[in-house]
């Protein structure tokens, strides 16, 4: 099978690699389309602390090609649709037992992150790939692979959300019309909230308008925290979501965020420079902050079903779709800001 290298910094090689063969309790998928998603862009530029060479793509649906043996058949069978969850969870420790399994404590040191001889990576750059059938999510069959390649990041946003526990009537504040930011205001919109989304972007914030976002604002021409503070009578927005990267805006994100009210640091830091937080007012308000990282079984499990449902539109949330062999091409393209989801075609 064909596979993307990643050999170094922006130097990816499209390789001949042995196709796997499904073993016992495993399915074999032919990957159809794999999204790139941030965390793949610092792969490429050599910025994440992961072993070369690298296979990436954690974003990637397909059809199920083979089945090894002892897999149930009445649950799985060839020419299925499906998608698989990524962590490489152990399912034992305390974490994965309390259902945290994006917090596995084996997943870090797995070969999805360091491999010593071979090829580390979550494998979905490729043509196919072996999987457990207990990771394996089948998606009905009019679902383009494009739209079932939106499962992992939406179950990003699902954990995300839950974590906000957002109730009807509550403001929300989202900071960044990305595809997760615009993700989170279809969800909180979904959730019963009044959204508003922080966005320079016009295009952006006008496909914000489309996914139900209530005002859409240029944090350049109002200051987001004074503004936030301004629509709900100085208490700041009962739900604040943070999908940049940029740890000023992180503080912003705090300090609007109202008394007893939650603030989820969505995105990771990039530099992690450490937050200024008035611990007193944390403290004398009960406001909540916290992480989202990756999904869970639980949030991947939901994905499945909003995407097996067809309760969003993806379709304006893909920027462009290139064929595997022109990856590098697909790399730079995604790299520029202003771009939503690239994704790419293994045929
Ligand atoms: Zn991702
Ligand atoms: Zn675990």
């Amino acid at each position: 099978m064909k596979a993307l290298v990643l050999v170094g910094a922006q130097n990816i090689e499209i390789r001949e690699l042995a196709t796997p063969s499904p073993g016992t309790g495993e399915i074999l998928l032919r990957i159809r389309a794999s999204g790139i998603c941030a965390n793949d862009i610092r792969d490429y530029k050599g910025n994440n602390p992961y072993s070369l060479p690298r296979v990436g793509g954690h974003e990637y649906c397909g059809e199920i090609v083979a089945l090894g043996d002892k897999v149930d058949k009445n649950q799985f069978s060839i020419g299925q649709h499906a998608v698989s969850y990524i962590i490489p969870a152990c399912r034992e420790c305390s974490y994965c037992r309390q259902g945290r399994e994006n917090l596995c404590e084996k997943a870090p040191v797995s070969k999805t992150f360091y491999s010593k001889d071979g090829i580390s990576g979550f494998g979905g750059y490729a043509q196919y790939i072996a999987i457990d059938t207990r990771d394996v999510y089948v998606l009905p069959e009019d679902i383009p692979f494009e739209i079932g390649a939106f499962t992992e990041p939406l179950a990003c946003v699902l954990n995300s959300i839950g974590h906000g526990k957002i109730e009807i009537g509550d403001l929300v504040v989202v900071i960044g019309g990305g595809v997760m930011g615009l993700l989170h205001i279809k969800l909180a919109k979904l959730r019963g909230a009044k959204v508003i989304l922080s966005e320079p972007d016009m295009k952006r914030r006008n496909l914000a308008q489309m996914y139900g976002c209530d005002i859409a604002f240029d944090p350049r021409e109002k200051d987001p925290v004074d503004y936030v503070k301004e629509l709900t009578g100085h208490r700041g927005a009962e739900v604040v979501f943070n999908t940049t990267a940029i740890p000023a805006v992180a503080e912003q994100a705090i300090r609007m965020t109202s008394a007893a009210g939650r603030c989820i640091l969505f995105s990771s830091m990039h530099p992690n420079t450490p937050l200024q937080v008035d611990g007193g007012r944390i403290h004398s308000q009960e406001t909540v902050i916290t992480g989202s990282v990756s999904p869970t079984v639980y949030s991947f499990q939901q994905a499945v079903k909003v995407i097996a449902e067809k309760m969003i539109d993806f379709t304006p949330l893909i920027h462009k779709v290139y064929p595997y062999t022109s990856a590098t091409e697909a790399f730079e393209e995604a790299s520029r800001p202003d771009t939503l989801k690239t994704i790419l075609r293994f045929d």
